[in-house]
This record gives C-alpha cells, structure tokens and sequence, in this order.
C-alpha cells in the first residue's frame, strides 16, 4: 500500500541478512532485479533509485556493525550476537530470576561487550571504560523508529523511545539517568542528546551544532578531577530539547542544581579544581596572554596550573569555539576570562595580623599584587578590595560602626567572594545559553528532558557536599520508587485489578528524617546555623538529641561525625565546616565593592541581591509546586540547605510532569578497567537501585494504563475506518485489543490494563495503517 515503507522495511531486512552473514554479501543490483521488486514498483524508477540508496545505507551499517564484531576477537565466534536482538536483552524474559542469574547474565553479556541491557522499559548500562564503535552515525540510523525488539539494547533506543513517545502522544518526556559517580551518567547523557538532535532532523546545522556544544560548555565549568572520576560532575544538570510538534527540535534549555561552589577555594587531596581554570591558564599561556590576564608566568602555588599549559590547550580551543558558535559575543567572553583571573588572584590574596595597642583583631594585606591584580582585573579599587575584606560595617541602633575582621576571618570573606563570584558567573553561563538557545516564543514546542546528576558518593571523608548530594540521590531514588513500584500499586488497587503486592525497599522514613519541619537533619541544621554561637559540637549535639531513627546514629570513638544509613548504603560524615558551608554568607561590603565595578558582567551579576539569582537559577517563579506550600518570603531568608530543598522540589516535580524513562548507570569496577566485571561491586549497586524488584514488577506488572477513552481515540485506526469516529467505550477499547491480536492485557474500572511490549505493538501496528 505504501511504497516507502515498504521499501525501508525490505531495505532494513536486506540489512539484517547483510549483517549476519556479512562476507556473503549478496549483490544489490541482483536483488534490484527480483521480480517481486519489478512487480510491485518495476515501473517507478524513482523507487528503485530510492530502495538503492537505502540498501546502500544498510549495507553501511551492516559492514560496520560486522568489523565492529572482527575487531573484538573474543566474541568473533558469535558474529550475530551485537546486531541481531535476543531474548537475553531483556532479564524480564529470564526464566529464573535469582541474583545470580542475573548477575551472571549481565557478566556474559560484559565479556561480549553487550554493555546494555533492559529490565522492561528500563534500561541499563554498564561502563564499558573503553570506547565502543556502537554511536556513529550509522547507529544512530539503525535505531530511529523501528520496534524496540528488533535490535540490540542501546541508549539510543533510550532517547528513541522517549521521542517517539512525545511525537505520538504530544507529551513532554524525562530520562531520569542514576548511578554512581563514575558510572556513565555523563556519557549517556551525551549520547542521548546526540541521538536526539539526529531523531529532532535538526536540518539547521547551526542550531545542531550549538545543542551539541552545551554541554561540554557547561561540564568546563561544573565539571573538576575527583578521586573516582576524571570528569566529574559537581552540579546537578537537567537539560530539555524543544521541539515541535511535529518533533523538529527548535531549542534547548538547561537547569543547574547545586554547584560545589566550595572546590574553587579548596579541594580534597588528589582531586582538582574545575577544569576551566586549568584551560584558561593553558589557552592563555599559549596566546601569550598571561600578563594581559595578570596571571604569573611561573608555577602558582594554589593551582598546579603550571603543568595544565601542555595538557589543555586544545580544551582550551574547543571551549573557545563553544562559546563563539553558541553566540557569545567576544565582550562576554573576555569578561568571563577576566572574572575567572579575579578569582585566581583572589586565592592568592593573604593577610597579616596588626598588632598595635588598642586593636589586636586586625588584619592587613602585606603583599599587594595578588590583591591589585584581582581588582584590576574585576574593575574595582584596590583600596576598596582591602577594606571590604579587612573589615565590615555593621548597623547597631541606628548606628554605623566598622568591624575590624581578624586573619582569619578575613580569609573566610575572601573565600566567600571567590564561590560568589564562580556561583554567580555559572549561574549567568547558564542563563545566557537558555536565552540564546530559546526556541521562538510563538512556536508551541514539546520537550523531551535529561536528567544527569551528581551520583551517590561514599569517601573516606564526606562533608557537607557529599551530604547534599546523597540526599539529592535518595530523593531521586524516591521518585523512581514511587513511579515503578508505589504508584502502580495504589492504581492497581483504586482499578480493582488484582496484582500481587510487590515486596520494595521503601526510602521514604530516610527522606522524612532529612527533609521533616521542624526536626528533621535539615531544618535542625539550618536553625543552628542561625545561631552565630554555634559550633560544630553543638550541632552534632542537636543532632543526636533530636533525631532519633534507625538511620542515623553518632559513632563512640570517633568526633564530630555522624553515620546514615543511605538506601546506597552507610556514609560517615565529618560535620567540620558545615555550619559555615551552610551559612554561605556574602558580606553586603563585598557586594557593595562589587557593583561599583566598570565591568558591565560584574555589575550584572551583582545588579540583584543573592536571593533573587538563586531564584532564578532554581526556577522558582513558575508557580509550581504541588510538593510543598513554597512561599517565597520563607525562600528569601533560607540558607543554602534550604535552596537545596527547593531546588529537588522543582526538579522533582518537572520529572512528575513528564513520562518518565530510567537508565541506571553501573559500574563494573573501581579502577576504571576495560572488561573486568566485579560481581560484588555490581551486585551492591543492583540491589540498592532496586533492580531486582524492577524485574519482578516489570514481568508481573501493567506498565501502562490508559483511559478507555484515551486509547479508542488513539487506537480505533486498528479496528474502525477513519471516518467512523467509535463512541470512546470499554466495548471498543476491546474490539481494538482484540483486532490487534494483543495477548495479556487486562481491564480496569476506567483504564485498559496493558503490558510494556504491548504499546510498543500498538504503535507499530498504528504506523503501518497511518
Ligand atoms: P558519571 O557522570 O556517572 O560520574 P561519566 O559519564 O563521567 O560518569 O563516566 C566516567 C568515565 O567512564 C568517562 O570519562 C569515560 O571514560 C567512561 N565511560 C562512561 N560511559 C562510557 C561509554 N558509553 N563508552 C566509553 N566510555 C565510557
Ligand atoms: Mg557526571
């Protein structure tokens, strides 16, 4: 009936036969001349010529994907296996569904370099630390509307599904990415948008183009060295792709969640600043730019910059085309070159007691250049600089009196500009790219978006990050809890479909004594943090006098820690530094300082009191929150933790609002190795992600529930002609079902009851008639 499909289902089948027998290959003018492909179209050359370039475009696949397997030698002798899809992709399809047939069956599925493999709709992705010839181009063919089955697991089916799933149903979409640091959250992230902007037929190559680079712009900036990963992310990132209706993809938008602000001032041994300060040094060095950026020439002493002039240049280079492709104007661009020469400076900057008779607090700048050098470069007095930091105003009684600030303290204030100033240019980073990536207002647009953040992290010392970040984790852990497991209970239950209860790990008695008001570990911090009294003792103290669960306790023999019990496992935190960390106090001198600079970004940065960018940044103002009576007085006066809170809360409810896709990043090892699989590792990570029970309630369960008059309005092409418009009942709902040779589903009070595989078939079937 429709020429171009058939041509592209016998052009994909001629593929598939190419691949499995690839050094048969037969010949294409031959099968030109088939007389099935005479009958039916013999006439049109046109259609000839198109099912050419498209067996010629299988072929491609089929002898990549067939030297993909040479090169491999282990798997030589199961040449099939990568490009031809099995039952063995899906461990719902197991027959025995123990730990150690799962594990057992994803470590075969490793030593054959099949790094993915599903639970149902979930995917799972194991880091093959090694590159793998499975994401060019031709790939990105090969998984482009076709039935999930068909091929192997792939990211790109990932992004595929998500996308398909918002052409069909016009709803926006969210891949929710977990695992540990160092597990391929990153890299899948980027996989997925490169799938997408291929699926999105970004035909504007600029704006492919400028989607592709936001995030290794961004990652510069947010991303640092860390003891587990080369390339950490120390920020939450949610980034949407808009597209059309019709799913042409017109923009892009980028959220960030809690920067480590902390690591431009300080960083655990072994680990490194963020990556851009190291580019920077080396771009610069290598344009002979060092003095015009006022940043010495020899090896500084707080960042070993020095050995970053060989090793970043072309990072350098590639970050410079970002910013220029993107449209960041040349003005911007040195300004953020200057802001971060400020901040080297800054760090650089020391101070000295003054001991006189009558004041022994003070403090002074006994070296001058670091200080002059940060002014300079931040358009602001030097003097004004060295009183800011020095010393402060305080109103008492209607009266201004300065405060001298001893060594100490003037250090903190110091510090406290440095994370400002990075917080606030990242912050205006990522602003600037959402208005230069922003899709036409007047367009409608649809939005498919990526969840990458920070994973799960356990060191030998774990601070005040580490505890944000593992509470950002448990709530994310929450979410995919109550999508797979409570939700689909509750609903089987209100539809009085039988389904037996499904056994889950439920977090939320952690998340209760995190998140609770008045007592729960946050709001107890956030109150002793208001106390300039505090200490860390009395923190730690609060702590044990008020939270009293199993998930928490206060070690005998060792100080000021304390010990949860995380749903990824325990975690000892060291609480030295929290209420400062927490407190993240810009004095108002500095801000003062700051915005009588003549350097148009600084003024911008510091045009707004600090809440209001964070306001902006967490995208508070869009009147959501079904999660909690947020008011904006409250959010005014709250310390970071507080920020943190909120910020999930609007993450989480942008995933609620969306169709949710998960993909649980493992990692097979602890020392990034190519093909060694640690079962123990992998089977700690499998049990706490809840894979195990994802298995048994994706094989048992209903994954996908639809009005009865949903799905006659979107399915009766199946059953009805077009122009009969069906009356939206249980009755029809069933007559589609049923001519669709569907098996295995199940009607509720309102909603048809369907498996996964089931919507897949729908589609696919719907396509065919369309
Ligand atoms: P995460 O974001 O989970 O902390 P990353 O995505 O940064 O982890 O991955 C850590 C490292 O693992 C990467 O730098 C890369 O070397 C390797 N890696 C991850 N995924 C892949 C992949 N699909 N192919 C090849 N290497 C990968
Ligand atoms: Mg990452």
């Amino acid at each position: 009936r429709n020429p171009d499909q058939w041509c592209r289902s016998f052009s994909h089948f001629i593929g598939q036969c190419l691949i499995k027998d690839f050094e048969a290959r037969p010949s294409v003018t031959h099968l030109l001349e088939h007389p099935f492909i005479k009958q039916a179209h013999g006439k049109e050359v046109a259609v000839r010529q198109q099912l050419a370039t498209l067996i010629q475009e299988q072929q491609e696949i089929g002898i990549i994907m067939s030297l993909t397997l040479c090169r491999h030698e282990r798997i030589n002798t199961r040449k099939t296996l990568i490009i031809e899809s099995s039952p063995d992709d899906d461990l719902v399809n197991l027959e025995f569904l123990d730990e150690e047939t799962i594990i057992s069956h994803l470590h075969k599925r490793y030593d054959e370099l099949q790094v993915y493999t599903y639970v149902g709709d979930i995917l799972i992705a194991l880091n093959p630390f090694q590159n793998l010839s499975i994401y060019s181009p031709q790939f990105s063919k090969l998984y482009h509307g076709v039935k999930r089955a068909e091929n192997p697991p792939h990211i790109f089916a990932t992004a595929d599904a998500a996308y398909q799933s918002m052409v069909t149903f016009c709803k926006d979409q969210c891949i929710i990415i977990s695992g540990e640091s160092g597990a391929g959250k990153t890299e899948s992230a980027h996989l997925i948008v490169q799938h997408l902007t291929f699926l999105g037929k970004a035909n504007n190559r600029t704006l492919r183009e400028k989607i592709l680079q936001v995030n290794p712009l961004v990652e510069a900036f947010g991303n640092a060295c860390t003891a587990i990963n080369d390339n950490s992310s120390r920020f939450g990132k949610y980034l949407e792709m808009k597209f059309t209706p019709t799913g042409a993809v017109i923009g892009a938008k980028i959220s960030e969640y809690l920067l480590e602000k902390s690591r431009v001032i300080k960083q655990a041994i072994g680990e490194k600043n963020f990556h851009i300060f190291y580019y920077i040094y080396a771009g610069l060095y290598h344009q002979d730019k060092l003095k015009t950026y006022r940043l010495p020439d020899r090896t500084p002493p707080r960042f070993d910059l020095y050995t970053a002039t060989k090793l970043y240049k072309e990072q350098f280079d590639a970050i410079q085309e970002c910013f220029r492709n993107i449209g960041f104007t040349e003005e911007e661009v040195n300004s953020v070159y200057q802001i971060l020469s400020a901040i080297l400076n800054t760090g650089n900057i020391e101070f000295a007691a003054i001991t006189s008779q009558h004041q022994t607090d003070k403090s002074e700048v006994p070296n001058s250049e670091a200080l002059e050098n940060a002014a300079c470069l931040l358009s602001i007095g030097p003097e004004e600089l060295q009183e800011a930091l020095t010393s402060q105003c305080v109103v008492t009684r209607g009266e201004t009196i300065i405060r001298t600030n001893t060594v100490d303290k003037a250090a903190d204030v110091r510090d406290a500009m440095s994370k400002a100033l990075y917080g606030r240019l990242f912050s205006w980073i990522v602003n600037r790219i959402n208005s230069l990536l922003q899709p036409d207002t007047n367009t409608s647009c649809m939005n498919v978006g990526i969840l990458d953040i920070f994973g799960f992290e356990n060191f030998k010392k774990n601070s005040f990050e580490q505890l944000c970040i593992n509470i950002a984790n448990e709530q994310i852990q929450f979410y995919f809890n109550q999508h797979i497991f409570a939700l689909e209970q509750m609903e089987y239950q209100s539809e009085g479909v039988d389904a037996s209860l499904v056994e889950y790990e439920d977090n939320r008695p952690i998340l209760d004594m995190f998140l609770q008001k008045p007592m729960g570990l946050l709001s107890l911090l956030d109150e002793e943090s208001r106390f300039p009294q505090a200490t860390d003792q009395t923190l730690v103290d609060k702590f044990e006098d008020n939270l009293r669960c199993k998930y928490f306790w206060i070690p005998k023999r060792m100080e000021l820690c304390f010990g949860i019990q995380h749903y990824a496992g325990k975690v000892m935190y060291n609480v030295n530094g929290f209420l400062e960390k927490n407190r993240d106090t810009l004095p108002a001198d500095i801000v003062v300082v700051l915005r009588t600079s003549e350097n148009k970004l600084l003024q911008q940065l510091f045009s707004s009191p600090l809440t209001k960018t964070a306001l902006k940044c967490f995208g508070v103002f869009g009147g959501m929150n079904q999660f909690s009576g947020l008011n904006l007085d409250n959010f005014k006066r709250s310390t970071p933790c507080l920020v943190s809170q909120y910020s999930l809360m609007d993450l989480l409810s942008k995933m609620v609002v969306g169709q949710p896709h998960f993909v649980r990043c493992i990692k097979p090892n602890d020392d990034r190795q190519a093909l060694r699989f640690c079962r123990e590792r992998v089977m700690v990570q499998l049990r706490y992600t809840g894979i195990l029970e994802t298995v048994n309630i994706r094989r048992q369960g209903y994954s996908h529930r639809i009005l009865f008059e949903d799905f006659v309005n979107r399915y009766y092409y199946l059953a009805f002609r077009a122009h009969q418009m069906p009356e939206s009942s249980k009755e029809n709902a069933v007559a589609v079902l049923k001519r669709a040779k569907l098996e295995d589903w199940v009607l509720g009070k309102t909603k048809v009851f369907l498996r996964y595989y089931h919507v897949e078939q729908l589609n696919l079937l719907l396509r065919e008639v369309i």
